[in-house]
């Protein structure tokens, strides 16, 4: 059942997709693939479409996990799709797009939690549409060091992984992950890709946590080697999702972005529509004309 809250007057609701957009739809519906731009309703998606932009899940719509705010179903997943890459690759060079996100949902039940569906895809990515930049959100992988370093070994130009919330929130928000887990995911992403994988994640406010230990958590993250950083509000997905606490006003997002520059960080996007896909053809390094 969808569901309306009242938003600040700065929530500017942007205006639908246009013909692009729907001749888009159509297509990723008629390969079968999943985008977050769609399935989550993103706000952004006519503007990251124009830019070619789009964010694809891959190992179907089934999470292991259960996160207090995310509207992902949730269970035992059965999706089992080995052309499913080879599908994404396709639609990214129909599309034309510059830069592709690859996410999926938690697959614990899976020997490696997805990963070599991550490695298929980037392969297949490469040689279908090369001028391609591709971004993984991928799990926690549970902290192991190997699904990682497959995913790593194929050299995408970033690797994010959001810690979603402070870790004070993480029991009631989070439950089955760890932030430390999390944040030692990413330092070894670091480690093992070096200076060719950008390091990304992102975190939401509006679930009750102060300015200051959100710039806690922001220093947690930079000693753990992040270099993009991603900050958005929380919204309420349905009733029985974790209600918003706050709504943090644009000035605060100001200020968060501030002092995250002040720690180091190469990129930050704070504000209010922020996604972690939001204007991700911004945050790595741009090639030099010849
Ligand atoms: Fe898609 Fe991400 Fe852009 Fe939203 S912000 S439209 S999910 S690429
Ligand atoms: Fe949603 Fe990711 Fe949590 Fe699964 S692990 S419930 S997809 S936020």
């Amino acid at each position: 059942r969808p569901f309306r809250e009242r938003k600040p007057s700065w929530f500017k609701v942007p205006p639908p997709g246009g013909p692009k957009h729907r001749e888009l739809t159509r297509m990723i519906k008629a390969e079968n693939l999943n985008t977050v731009c769609v399935e989550a309703a993103c706000p952004n998606v006519g503007e990251c479409w124009e830019r070619g932009t789009a964010t694809f899940m891959i190992l179907g719509d089934t999470c292991t996990r259960r996160c207090g705010f995310c509207n992902v179903n949730t269970g035992k997943p059965t999706w089992n799709d080995p052309l499913e890459p080879a599908r994404v690759a396709r639609s990214v060079a129909k599309m034309g797009l510059r830069h592709a996100v690859i996410t999926s949902v938690d697959r614990d039940d899976l020997p490696d939690y997805g990963a070599s569906a991550f490695v298929g895809t980037i392969r297949s990515i490469r040689m279908q549409a090369p001028q391609c930049k591709v971004e993984v959100l991928t799990p926690d992988f549970r902290g192991q060091e190997m699904p990682l370093a497959k995913v790593i070994a194929e050299r995408p130009d970033v690797f994010n992984h959001n810690c979603e919330v402070v870790p004070r929130l993480y029991p009631v928000a989070r439950r089955g992950s760890e932030f430390l887990r999390s944040a030692r995911v990413l330092k070894n992403a670091k480690l093992m890709g070096g200076d060719e994988v950008t390091t990304k994640s992102g975190l939401m406010v509006g679930l009750g946590e102060t300015h200051e230990e959100m710039v806690e958590t922001f220093a947690i993250l930079r000693e753990h080697h992040v270099q993009v950083l991603t900050v958005g509000q929380y919204l309420r997905p349905t009733e029985r999702h974790l209600p918003v606490v706050r709504y943090w006003h644009p000035d605060e997002f100001k200020a968060l972005e501030e002092a995250a520059y002040a720690l180091g960080f190469d990129h930050i996007a704070a504000g209010p529509l922020v996604r972690s896909s939001y204007h991700a053809d911004q945050h790595v390094p741009q090639e030099l004309p010849g």
